[in-house]
């Protein structure tokens, strides 16, 4: 039998993982003071080094292939972006990574695509940007779009934990389509990947949900009707970052509701394509909020999205429904 892509995934993973070690030496170095002064740098210094790791392997595995990331190096590479160029220089060759401060621009540029080709990654370098200096969740988040489908997925959470490992072990889940989804912890490749699927929970009123810390992002107002309407009885389980693609494709929820706050705002590929084959291949199904599939032909954006519902399959009709029903009058 053959596995497609196997030497696709093998890159990916060993890019997040790079990419991952970065980050958690960067998160590791917010104190409580850079905390309070609400100082966003590290997050900036981790995006960039981040984006740069991931950029060169894949350019030097897969030089052809473009990637649409969220990150460029325009304020880089300007003489503001020194300090912050310098800062992600230092952070690459920490993780091994040595170069000099214009290859990383380079590779930070290479994910700059924004246009859709007919096969490109996309990147989110870290997505929950938020949760990431709340020393929370956070995700890098790398997948492979050939012809509109999903072909690799993968998430490296560095805070989530991980069966009995001791915390801060981390999980990288990863998929292939029609190969199932995996996860091992993060920094222990050796360890024997664990098949990850979904829960068999099908009465609504049992669904575990969780959604975004952030109201800005996803409007708890409506998700508190919803869970209302379907009689859920748990609060709701409040994460950044892709890291909710996880929890429901190993079973630690079995619905994630991301509800858009404003009529217009437009899905950014990378905060869901990653996660999205996890679920499907764990067994799950996600749909937009009204029950179309997630088109990823479109660039950078979900242009023909609004939202994003990901559960278990079994009672995505229902909660469909209930969104449905109770829709803002300014979502409608
Ligand atoms: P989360 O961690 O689930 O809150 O999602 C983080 C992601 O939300 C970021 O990567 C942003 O791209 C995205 N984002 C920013 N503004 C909005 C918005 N108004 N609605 C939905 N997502 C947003
Ligand atoms: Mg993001």
């Amino acid at each position: 039998m053959t596995h497609p892509f196997q030497h696709e995934l093998q890159t990916a993973l060993m890019a997040v993982r790079c990419a991952a070690i970065v980050c958690r030496s960067v998160q590791s170095a917010i104190t409580t003071e850079s905390l309070a002064k609400k100082d966003k740098s590290p997050v900036t210094v981790a995006d960039f080094a981040s984006q740069a790791i991931v950029c060169r392997q894949l350019q030097l595995d897969f030089p052809d292939d473009p990637v649409i990331g969220e990150e460029g190096a325009a304020e880089l590479r300007l003489p503001t972006g020194k300090e912050f160029l310098d800062r992600a220089v230092r952070e690459c060759a920490a993780a091994g990574v040595t170069a000099s401060a214009v290859e990383v621009c380079d590779w930070i540029d290479r994910g700059g695509a924004s246009q859709h080709s007919p096969r490109f990654w996309t990147l989110d370098p870290i997505d929950g940007t938020k949760g990431f200096l709340r020393k929370e969740q956070y995700a890098i988040s790398l997948a492979l779009i050939v012809n509109g489908q999903i072909e690799v997925g993968v998430l490296g959470c560095p805070n989530m934990p991980f069966a009995d490992k001791p915390d801060g072990t981390g999980v990288l889940a990863w998929a292939v389509r029609g190969q199932g989804a995996w996860m091992q912890p993060l920094s222990e490749p050796q360890t024997s990947p664990i098949r990850i699927k979904v829960t068999t929970v099908s009465r609504s009123a049992d669904l575990r949900f969780c959604e975004s810390v952030e109201s800005g992002h996803s409007s708890h107002d409506w998700s508190g009707l919803i869970a209302t309407e379907l009689g859920i009885h748990l609060e709701p389980i409040r994460m950044d970052s892709q890291c909710k693609y996880l929890a429901v494709a190993r079973g630690d929820a079995d619905l994630y509701l991301r509800l858009p706050t404003r009529k217009g705002y437009q899905e950014k590929i990378w905060d869901h394509a990653g996660g999205i084959l996890v679920v499907l291949e764990a067994g799950g199904h996600v749909t937009d909020i009204n029950g179309d599939e997630p088109d990823f032909q479109h660039g950078s954006s979900l242009t023909q999205n609004e939202g994003m519902v990901v559960t278990n399959g079994r009672a995505h009709d229902s909660v469909i429904a209930a969104i449905r029903k109770h829709a803002p009058a300014e979502m409608v």
